[in-house]
């Protein structure tokens, strides 16, 4: 397959469940020490978890589910901690991580501009965004 198709094509459902990358690992595990450390559970989560699904639109965005939970209900998901940084490139991203019935279900990574890239935003440029709900 050329770099063009690889680019273009849909990502095929077939390939998941599969495992976080270490990329997507590291990134969802700073992210909670360093903003949620109320919330450490979520590190075993995040141990325990696989990729569900990715976007198709070029973003690093991906929802993950704890292998040993049972599937995630129906109940809506919600956004539990917002954030934003630059990416090496940079490209200004937000960063949004979801929670369903308690436990991590999306890390999503939005483009400010027009070109959603698949870069994660570097690590020392994040900051919590002022409207970033409230801990518990
Ligand atoms: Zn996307």
């Amino acid at each position: 397959m050329s770099v063009l198709e690889m680019n273009t094509a849909e990502p095929s459902q077939a390939t998941f469940p599969r495992p976080l990358t270490e990329t997507e690992r590291s990134f969802v595990a700073f992210l909670i020490t360093k903003f949620l450390p109320t919330r450490n559970y979520l590190q075993e989560q995040l141990a325990d978890s696989v990729v569900t699904r990715i976007c198709g639109c070029g973003c690093p965005t991906f929802d993950l589910w704890e292998t040993c939970s049972p599937a995630p209900p129906a109940s809506e998901a919600r956004v539990f901690w917002q954030g934003y940084g630059e990416t090496a490139r940079g490209d200004s991203v937000g960063i949004l991580l979801f929670e369903t019935a308690g436990r991590l279900s999306c890390c999503e990574v939005f483009y400010n501009a027009d070109e959603s890239r698949a870069d994660l935003p570097v690590f020392e440029s994040i900051k919590e965004s002022p409207t970033s709900p409230v801990q518990p």
